[in-house]
């Protein structure tokens, strides 16, 4: 008896490897373009380090004109959770990362190198396993748990690495005829992988991220497929990225530890081996201590924390990116008006150890996209965000819609565009007075800043009102009333005059433009008042004058 009659008996039905080779031939894609993947785990939210791994994966194989495809890796049951692969699509979705292939459905999908969720392809693994079993490159392993955790223990005592290896892995040196016989008695088993490694010895590895590294080689019999039929991450790894067709392997940088034993079942299986990018995690800032984002402590790590805050996708894609390579932020100072598309990205720039997210950097890129939108964009956003999270807000934008896209023009479109809102969920306080039931329902006092006198106060907004003010100005024509209107005062008419003689001004233009504006809006920073003026209109700011008074 020989290997081929013990793979016969534990994989009866399963069809001949060439099978499947054929079926998934290689990718007929021109040279150089990148076939990669996200291959997450069902198992509950998508964390912001595996939409950022998408964004990379999904902007290489575009940029090389090759396939990024979405596997679905739920070989570990117990872990996954309900509606866990609809989680995933909707955030790639949200993000713009859709996969060229892939599921697309909690039970659809497109592509020619399917089935794309793992547990749909039992069969194939168990073909490998099959062939790796007729080879003498893996055998069935009866241990128990009990007597794991037997040779666990022995390990510890003698203080040597545990795991089942060498003389430790009692079953691989079974006969076949051995084998044979317990599992027609009824054995229960497992296959392991016979790994041909020795740990005195080195492997060399050049990773595309993380550059030249140097392992022992593995020695360890790992499980390839589980009692219940299904693979290993280890062994169904190889088994789709070899069939997948992958060209690289983009993952989390927790696997490099890995290397020596995927690298080696590349090797015994006679596959060409993917390259490998292994990402470092984004990390935290926590108080000087640099740490991983946590799923638990930090709500920024969960990818529906920034459609929830209204952060635009754009802003988040764009602060990833800047994350990703370092000379993203030149490039786009290069480049202000170009799409992110057209930014060249490149693995072998990524940072090795933990790039750094900041959320007040995110926050002024998310500034910059939102001061590029026009106002029927932040409209519709701003709505659609609204209809979500804030009732109100919604009310105000939608009463009078041709009033809220002037309110939203506002310093909008021009070469300074205002540069005040980060977040929808900012934009209700950012302009709130220019509603005027809002206005009139807020309580906030009228903190005046230099002029503080009542009288002069009422003085300066009284002769504004009757004798300043006419709302066909021009922006200059206004502004030289507001000097006109100060000089009447007895104030510097200009800044420079008042700083070259203090001594002889109680204050000047700028403070009279501040009564001005706090009269009408209760706030010291505004965006441009005479453009506020004009979308308040003569009435509003005559009420609104008069209230102050
Ligand atoms: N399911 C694995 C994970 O979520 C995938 C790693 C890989 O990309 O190969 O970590």
């Amino acid at each position: 008896m020989d290997y081929k009659d013990l793979a016969d008996l534990i994989f009866p039905n399963v069809k001949p490897i060439s099978y499947y080779e054929e079926k998934y031939p290689e990718r007929k894609l021109k040279e150089g373009a990148i076939v990669t993947r996200i291959a997450p785990s069902p198992t509950g939210f998508v964390h912001i380090g595996g939409l950022y791994q998408g964004l990379v994966a999904k902007k290489l194989a575009k940029q090389t004109e090759g396939v990024f495809f979405l596997r679905i890796e739920d070989t570990d049951q117990k872990r996954e959770v309900e509606n866990g692969v609809q989680n995933i699509l909707d955030s790639l979705k949200e993000f713009d990362i859709e996969p060229d292939e892939g599921m697309e459905t909690e039970i659809t999908e497109k592509g020619d190198y399917g089935p794309y969720k793992q547990s749909e392809r039992k069969e194939i693994y168990q073909s490998y396993a099959k062939y790796m079993i007729e080879q003498g490159k893996a055998y069935p392993c009866f241990c128990t748990q009990e007597e794991l955790e037997e040779i666990r223990n022995k390990q510890e005592t003698a203080k040597v690495r545990t795991g089942y290896y060498g003389v430790w892995a009692r079953c691989r040196n079974y006969t076949v005829e051995e084998m044979i016989e317990k599992i027609k008695a009824g054995e229960k088993y497992i296959i392991r992988f016979k790994s041909p490694g020795r740990e005195d010895r080195k492997i060399k590895h050049k990773d595309v991220i993380k550059g030249n590294v140097e392992f022992p080689e593995n020695d360890q019999d790992v499980v390839i497929i589980k009692a219940d039929g299904l693979p290993t991450y280890h062994f169904a790894h190889v088994v789709d990225d070899h069939l997948m067709r992958t060209t690289h392997v983009i993952r989390g940088d927790e696997w490099l530890s890995s290397i020596p034993l995927h690298l080696q079942l590349f090797q015994e299986a006679g596959f060409k081996a993917p390259k490998y990018a292994h990402i470092a995690p984004i990390m935290k800032n926590d108080n000087g201590n640099k740490r991983k984002l946590s799923k638990r402590k930090d709500p920024e790590a969960r990818v529906s924390y920034y459609a929830e805050q209204g952060i635009p996708k754009e802003a988040v894609k764009e602060y990833l990116l800047n994350i990703a390579n370092s000379t993203f932020e030149n490039w786009r100072r290069a480049n202000q008006d170009k799409s992110i598309d057209e930014f060249e990205l490149k693995l072998n720039k990524m940072s090795v150890s933990g790039a750094l997210f900041d959320m007040t950097k995110l926050l002024d890129v998310s500034k910059i996209v939102i001061s590029k939108m026009t106002a029927e964009e932040v409209y519709e956003n701003a709505v659609n965000w609204a209809k979500k999270y804030d009732e109100e807000l919604l009310g105000i934008l939608e009463q009078d819609k041709e009033y809220s896209l002037n309110v939203l023009g506002i310093e909008r479109g021009n070469k300074k565009p205002r540069k005040d809102i980060s977040k929808w969920s900012d934009l209700k306080e950012n302009i709130s007075y220019m509603y005027n039931d809002l206005f009139e329902k807020d309580n906030t006092p009228y903190e005046y800043q230099v002029i503080k006198d009542k009288t002069k106060i009422n003085k300066i907004l009284n002769l504004y009102i009757e004798k300043y003010y006419d709302k066909n100005d021009d922006k200059q024509t206004w502004f030289d009333k507001i000097k006109d209107l100060s000089e009447e005062m007895g104030y510097a008419k200009e800044v420079k005059q008042f700083k070259a003689e203090p001594e002889k001004y109680e204050a000047h233009v700028g403070d009279v433009s501040t009564v001005l504006r706090i009269a009408l809006t209760k706030r010291v920073n505004t965006p441009d008042m005479y453009e506020i003026m004009q979308v308040l209109g003569t009435d509003e700011i005559i009420k609104r004058f008069k209230k102050a008074m």
